[in-house]
């Protein structure tokens, strides 16, 4: 019997983050311990300025952290270099920003094949899995759309599936509903919820929607740079 769901999918340990020299410096997230299972979506929620960004750069391993280890699937990552991080972010960590960012000149089909031929999958693969994913989003009505031809639910949407696309054990979100209204984040929202547990992914998501944040799994906030567990 495999002990994996064990293993967190993601966990930072003793994490330090300073910026500046001397006087200057500042410490943003300082001896932070934070695992994150598979399956488990998790709320982040803290004011602004707080350290989520950081948090989430150094978790997505975006940003060295000046101190600590950041393990992805019982793996230690410091020691490798940009090139070995990258490629480990490309096939293990999915990004979901409050922005879309998809390529407006490309259908919602190409925008979620790319990932996938960037990390070097057949045109046929990537297309197969993109088509699967954005129909299980809902958006089987909507491959040869471009963002510009799609609301603002479905750009997300297939910001999600494009996330998604290289199949990661972990998905960071920084306000992915943030743009959106009431109904709208809603459906975004279950979507991603669906997603999660199907797939069982581990999902981080900054959020300053408490009514979202309620029905995760976990709710955390950052207190003078290190994370603590809300009830
Ligand atoms: P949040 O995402 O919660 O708003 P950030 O992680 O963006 O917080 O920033 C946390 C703190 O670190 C802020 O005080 C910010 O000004 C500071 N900070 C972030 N990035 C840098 C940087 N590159 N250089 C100096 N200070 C930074």
């Amino acid at each position: 019997m495999s002990n994996a769901i064990f293993i967190p999918a993601l966990q930072l340990s003793a994490v330090d983050r300073t910026y500046g020299q001397g006087e200057q410096q500042l410490n943003v997230l300082g001896q932070l311990d934070f695992s994150l299972y598979a399956g488990q979506a998790v709320a982040l929620i803290a004011p602004s300025g707080a350290g989520k960004s950081t948090l989430l750069h150094i978790a997505g391993l975006l940003e060295q952290p000046s101190a600590g280890e950041v393990y992805l699937n019982g793996k230690p990552t410091s020691h490798m270099d940009d090139a070995g991080r990258t490629s480990l972010r490309r096939a293990d960590i999915g990004f979901v920003y409050q922005f879309h960012h998809l390529l407006p000149e490309f259908s919602a089909l190409e925008n979620v094949m790319m990932p996938q031929l960037i990390r070097g999958l057949s045109r046929g693969v990537a297309q197969t899995r993109a088509q699967e994913l954005l129909s299980y989003l809902g958006l089987e009505a909507r491959l040869k759309h471009r963002p510009g031809e799609l609301s603002g639910g479905e750009q997300q949407r297939v910001a999600i599936a494009r996330a998604v696309a290289n199949g990661p054990r972990v998905l960071l979100a920084d306000e992915p509903t943030g743009n959106l209204d009431p109904k709208t984040a809603d459906h975004v929202f279950e979507t991603l919820s669906a997603l999660v547990k199907a797939s069982g992914l581990a999902a981080l998501v900054a959020t300053h929607n408490m009514e979202l944040a309620s029905r995760m799994d976990r709710r955390v906030t950052l207190r003078d740079g290190k994370i603590v567990e809300l009830s």
